[in-house]
């Protein structure tokens, strides 16, 4: 079979034929391409087909290397004659615009881009990093346009620190049904940014507010504000990932105040290696981390009573009925004022400051499940901390899209990849 039969029976290029194709140098294959005898140009323009006017010097298209060959499509465009859009270059169904990338060749980068660092894809196609960023971009604003909002009626939000310094980005979630995707990145966690995205979801689709019936945020100021003015109707649900994950700050704070306490005191070092006997969950822990947490419960120190606090306030969640809820919550906030810490007396003011809000888990607790929630922002956080290296935003919020938004992509006659 010759390399010219292989493109011809993959690649509908219907109007142009291939009339050789040459190997040069050992690393690099190119395919000429021609016109099909008395067939029109499609006009870039419009996309009707035109008479030719003239011919472009040859250019190159880069095309999928396969046996450690660079590839490349020759052809010499034509310019068409348009009735309405004047003299035009012609639209060839294996590229686009000035790009002399092909369209094959950009998604099959993106697509491995979503299994390897950018990296890595450039270095084993035979391109640089910059090809494989632009691919990845071309992949996701065709998946933004194609996309379609339809259906989202759970959301979540949450803040993700990208770069210290204090520069944040709110990320945007659906929750709901079999589509867990990334829905929108945005700058900053102001209010600003939360309305951005709400103003960006309504111009793709009208009434997407109206749609929705349930929102997941953390305590954030901005978020809450923004939810209660753009989504009145809506249960609006502090969910327990982001409350657990404030007890684990405050008991670490705690721990590691109490540990520089004790190594001044030139008590033995009974804290040292203790950190996830308290941060995890009893049943997760080694049987190394077992036995020392068992010692550590004996000592009456703060950090085993916070600890004993957050264990308790675990049983929160079981809770059926709203009112038994709200009842424990109270006394556990009780409890947690008198217990002369201060990090577990500021969870507890925070509790009280937003019952209603985290009581609104209960209402519902039974229609969407919050593991979504964590499983969700772990990926973020692990994809922003390797994404790190990249500095700039722009790319940041491509490369999410890209491995989290469920983008659609379109259909060829064959898949390369
Ligand atoms: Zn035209």
């Amino acid at each position: 079979m010759r390399l010219k039969t292989v493109i011809r029976q993959l690649c509908n290029f219907k109007g142009f034929i291939i009339t050789g194709c040459r190997i040069c140098k050992q690393e690099k294959g190119i395919f000429t391409f021609e016109a099909r005898k008395g067939s029109r140009g499609i006009c870039s323009g419009c996309g009707k087909k035109f008479p030719s006017y003239d011919r472009l010097p040859v250019r190159f298209f880069e095309f999928i290397p396969f046996w450690g060959l660079k590839c490349f499509f020759e052809y010499s465009m034509r310019r068409v004659n348009c009735s309405s859009c004047g003299i035009k270059v012609e639209k060839v169904p294996w590229g686009d615009g000035k790009n002399n990338i092909t369209i094959h060749f950009r998604w099959f980068l993106a697509d491995w881009a979503k299994l390897l660092s950018w990296k890595t894809v450039a270095e084993r196609y035979r391109t640089c990093w910059d090809t494989v960023r632009r691919a990845v971009e071309f992949a996701v604003s065709y998946g933004l346009e194609h996309r379609s909002p339809d259906g989202v009626d759970a959301i979540g939000v949450d803040e993700i620190q990208w770069k210290k310094g204090h520069k944040y980005l709110t990320v945007v979630y659906q929750l709901n049904g079999s589509a867990r995707r990334l829905l929108w990145v945005g700058r900053d966690r102001t209010i600003k940014s939360f309305n951005s995205f709400f103003d960006e979801m309504e111009k793709a689709q009208n009434g997407f507010c109206h749609g929705i019936r349930f929102l997941c945020s953390d305590m954030w100021k901005a978020y809450i504000k923004v939810a209660a003015k753009r989504l009145p109707g809506v249960i609006h649900i502090l969910d327990r990932f982001h409350i657990m994950q404030k007890f684990s700050k405050a008991i670490d704070k705690i721990r590691a105040e109490e540990a520089r306490k004790l190594r001044k005191e030139g008590t033995p070092p009974v804290l040292k290696h203790s950190r996830w006997c308290f941060l995890k969950r009893p049943s997760n822990l080694t049987d190394k981390e077992r036995f020392k947490l068992k010692d550590l419960l004996k000592m009456n120190i703060g950090v085993i009573r916070a600890y004993l606090l957050k264990e308790q306030f675990q049983l929160f969640w079981e809770y059926k009925s709203p009112p038994w809820a709200r009842k424990f919550l109270d006394t556990w906030c009780d409890k947690a004022n008198r217990s002369r810490l201060q990090p577990m007396k500021d969870i507890s003011m925070m509790l009280q400051r937003h019952r209603d809000l985290i009581l609104n888990w209960f209402k519902a607790k039974k229609q969407y499940n919050s593991g979504i929630v964590e499983g969700l922002n772990y990926k973020i956080n692990t994809m922003v901390r390797k994404a790190f290296g990249y500095r700039s935003y722009e790319v940041i919020e491509t490369a999410l899209y890209h491995q989290l938004g469920d983008l659609p992509e379109p259909q060829f006659e064959h898949q390369f990849w």
